[in-house]
């Protein structure tokens, strides 16, 4: 059985987005702390809500993963969101690299986020994505305590190794983990001369030619018989967003790279490709399990 529900011949792929403010990315960690995120003017709901005018122009459904910061303070924007189709899952509170947290924290975090949206939009969030792909090797405790507070699946690792994150020996391909009722949706890569490449979306959407990026996503579907899982943020829609000051040449670089190109990139993206959301593309309580990877999620055995 698949854990795919496309039955046509052209394949679905999953569009996300990753709702939160230009000031809270990871890579601003040491310049922004959490504390001051109050004292920055919110540019979140306006360019969330240019994503959901952009994805009614091409009638296209998507999975917001979104902060518990973000969902409490624009509680009107959710149930926007929501009425207009898409769905609504959990980027966790305050945007913490699930590295940075203990078990408790996690738990804490994770239940009451999924509760709070679920208080506001009134619709069950099975869906959880962390923050900066941060689930890795060290971190599959994390599954277990998902699937223990109601989450049903997870978009959280990348299979690989890049600078900062990834969980390098996971599957590119959707599977579900083995002792917790969760599957794991993995953000999307190529393995092109035995190099894992990024091609999910975000910093990379930005840096490669759209024609390369399209490319990939091509192969995907057709080479691979594979869905993209393709994210991005509303900051990166924004290119009149503030500058922060005092970052290095690389995280500069990386944040602020072609920001006015995105849109254009993104109304491309969504024309020339079938998109939706993440519970349309996946079959995401398909039994048996779809991998046979032995991801062992049990905190007893993992340590
Ligand atoms: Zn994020």
């Amino acid at each position: 059985m698949s854990v795919l529900k496309s039955a046509s011949t052209r394949i679905q792929n999953a569009m996300t987005i990753d709702v939160e403010d230009y000031f809270q990315v990871s890579a601003f960690d040491k310049h922004i702390t959490r504390d001051e995120w109050s004292s920055y003017q919110p540019r979140v709901e306006n360019s969330t809500r240019r994503l959901l005018d952009l994805f009614a122009e091409a009638n296209v459904s998507a999975t917001f993963f979104v902060l518990g910061w973000v969902a409490e303070r624009f509680p009107v924007l959710m149930r926007d969101i929501f009425a207009q189709g898409h769905e609504i899952a959990s980027h966790g509170p305050m945007h913490e690299r699930v590295s940075s947290l203990t078990p408790e924290e996690f738990k804490r975090g994770v239940s009451a986020t999924k509760q709070r949206l679920e208080d506001i939009t009134g619709a069950e969030v099975i869906g959880y994505r962390a923050p900066s792909f941060s689930i890795g090797p060290e971190q599959t405790w994390a599954w277990d305590i998902l699937a223990e507070t109601g989450h049903r699946y997870s978009s959280s690792i990348y299979p690989g190794q890049l600078d900062h994150y990834g969980f390098p020996g996971a599957p590119r391909t959707a599977f579900r983990v083995q002792g917790c009722n969760l599957l794991e949706i993995p953000v999307s890569t190529l393995d092109v001369f035995k190099q894992r490449l990024p091609i999910g979306g975000g910093g990379y959407f930005r840096l490669l030619p759209y024609g390369a990026f399209s490319a990939g996503i091509r192969r995907l579907n057709r080479g691979d018989g594979m869905p993209a899982m393709f994210y991005l943020h509303p900051w990166e829609i924004d290119p009149g967003q503030p500058r922060v000051s005092g970052l290095s040449r690389k995280t500069h670089f990386r944040h602020y790279l072609n920001l006015h190109r995105t849109e254009p990139r993104l109304r491309r993206l969504l024309a020339e490709f079938s998109w939706a959301r993440v519970i349309d593309v996946y079959d995401i309580d398909a039994q048996p399990a779809v991998s046979k990877w032995n991801a062992n999620c049990i905190p007893s055995a993992t340590g």
